[in-house]
C-alpha cells in the first residue's frame, strides 16, 4: 500500500478550534466517541478520525466524505468522552466551516457566524421594510389603511403585491440559487474522495426522505432524547407553515382573495396549529440544550443564532395576529414588521447559517446510500 503523506494546515485547525471546536485539542484518540455513536457505520467509523483530521487540520478528509453530516449532533459522544474533547461540538464547528466553504457568497456565511455582524444581518432586512414604509407615506403623515370592513389588516398597511412578494419572492430565489451552487460543488467533491456504487440515485433519494420523515436517525440518540420530540415538532411545523404559504398564495394569485381570511378557514387553521406547534417545539429545543448542556455542551452562536430567529419568528407571528384580532395598532405593526424582519433573515441567511444543515445533511445521506457508506446502519435495521 502507497504511503501518504500527510500535509497539515494548523491555519484551519484554528478555524476549528474558533467555529467552537475549542475542545479539539483535548481528544487523546481513545475511540470512546466512536463506540457509544449509534449513527456511525461499522467501517471507518465516526468521530474519531474526524477528530484528529480536525487536530491536523486535513480539511480535504473532512469535507470530501459523508460522515460530518451523517453525525446527527445527538451529543452522545460529548457525555461520554473521558477528555471533555467535545467530538459532537467539534463536528458542528466543521459543519459551519462546510457551509461557509461551500454555499456562496461566503462573506453572507462569515456575517451570520460572527456575533460582531449580528446588527448588520437584521438591519438589511429592517430598512427595507422601514424604506416600504417611507414610500407608502407612514412616516410623512399618510394613515395606515384599513380593509373595505374597516377593521386593521395587515394586507392593507404592506400590500402583497408588491412590498411582501415582492422581496420574498427575490429572497427565494436567491436561496435557491445559492443551495444549488453550493450542493453542486458539495457532490463533486464527495464523488473525488468516495465511489458511487449504487446507480439508482432516485431510489437513495426516496429512502433518504423516508428518513428524514420519520427521524429516524434522532430516534437513535440515547443521552437527550428528548431531542427527537423537539426536532420532531418543529420540523413538521415547518412543513405546516409551507402548506399555509401555498394555500394563501394560491388563494392571492389565482382566486384573487386577500387576506385576512376568517379563523375557520383551512389556511388559518393549519397556519395557526403550525405556528403554535414551531412555538412548543423551538422552546423544546431550547429546555433540552439548558437541561444538557453540561454533558452535552450548549451549542454555538451559529447554533443559537438560528434558534432565536426561530423562535422570535413563531412569537412575533402570534403576536401579530392577537393584536391584529384585538385591533392593538402601534404595537400590532411593530410586531408585523418585526415577524417579517425574522421571516427574511431566516431565508436570506438559509445557504449560509444552520438552516442549510437540512440540505448538506440531507446530501450526504443520499451520498452516503449512493456510495453505499450506511449500508451496515441499514443491515442492522434490517435485522
Ligand atoms: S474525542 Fe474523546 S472519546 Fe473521542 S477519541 Fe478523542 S478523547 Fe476519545
Ligand atoms: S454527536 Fe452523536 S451522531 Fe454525532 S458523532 Fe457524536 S454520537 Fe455520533
Amino acid at each position: 500500500m502507497a504511503d501518504e503523506i500527510v500535509k497539515p494546515d494548523l491555519t484551519f485547525a484554528k478555524e476549528v478550534i474558533k467555529s467552537g471546536g475549542e475542545s479539539l485539542k483535548k481528544c487523546y484518540q481513545c475511540s470512546t466517541c466512536t463506540v457509544v455513536c449509534n449513527l456511525t457505520p461499522d467501517k471507518a467509523p465516526f468521530p474519531r478520525k474526524e477528530m484528529l483530521y480536525a487536530q491536523w487540520g486535513i480539511k480535504e478528509k473532512l469535507f470530501k466524505n459523508p460522515d460530518i453530516w451523517l453525525c446527527h449532533h445527538c451529543g452522545d459522544c460529548t457525555a461520554y468522552c473521558p477528555r471533555g474533547a467535545k467530538p459532537g461540538e467539534v463536528l458542528g464547528a466543521v459543519r459551519k466551516l462546510m457551509i461557509k466553504n461551500y454555499s456562496p457568497p461566503s462573506f453572507l456565511a462569515k456575517w451570520v457566524s460572527e456575533p460582531k455582524y449580528l446588527l448588520l444581518i437584521f438591519l438589511i432586512p429592517l430598512l427595507l421594510f422601514f424604506g416600504e414604509m417611507a414610500i407608502l407615506g407612514y412616516f410623512s403623515g399618510v394613515e395606515i389603511p384599513r380593509d373595505e370592513n374597516g377593521e386593521m389588516s395587515y394586507v392593507a398597511f404592506l400590500p402583497a403585491v408588491p412590498w411582501i412578494d415582492g422581496p420574498f419572492m427575490l429572497i427565494a430565489a436567491f436561496a435557491i440559487i445559492c443551495f444549488y451552487y453550493g450542493v453542486k460543488r458539495y457532490w463533486l467533491d464527495l464523488t473525488s474522495g468516495m465511489e458511487i456504487k449504487r446507480k439508482d440515485i432516485y431510489g437513495c433519494i426516496y429512502e433518504t426522505v423516508k428518513d428524514i420523515l420519520l427521524h429516524k436517525k434522532f430516534q437513535l440518540c440515547s443521552v437527550n432524547k428528548g431531542r427527537y420530540s423537539a426536532h420532531m415538532l418543529v420540523f413538521y411545523s415547518f412543513i405546516g407553515l409551507a402548506i399555509t404559504t401555498s394555500i394563501a398564495f394560491f388563494y392571492e394569485w389565482v382566486l384573487q382573495w386577500e387576506s385576512p381570511y376568517p379563523q375557520t378557514n383551512i389556511v388559518k387553521i393549519i397556519g395557526n396549529i403550525s405556528g403554535i406547534a414551531l412555538i412548543i417545539g423551538i422552546l423544546l429545543v431550547i429546555a433540552n440544550r439548558a437541561k444538557n448542556a453540561v454533558k452535552q455542551g450548549m451549542g454555538s452562536y451559529f447554533d443559537w443564532l438560528l434558534i432565536t430567529i426561530i423562535a422570535v419568528v413563531g412569537i412575533t407571528g402570534f403576536l401579530a395576529e392577537l393584536l391584529r384580532l384585538a385591533e392593538v395598532e402601534t404595537l400590532g405593526y411593530a410586531s408585523y414588521i418585526a415577524h417579517l424582519v425574522f421571516v427574511f433573515a431566516l431565508f436570506a441567511y438559509a445557504p449560509h447559517s444552520k438552516m442549510a444543515h437540512m440540505v448538506y445533511r440531507a446530501t450526504a445521506m443520499v451520498f452516503a446510500r449512493a456510495a453505499m457508506r450506511e449500508q451496515s446502519i441499514k443491515q442492522e435495521e434490517a435485522a
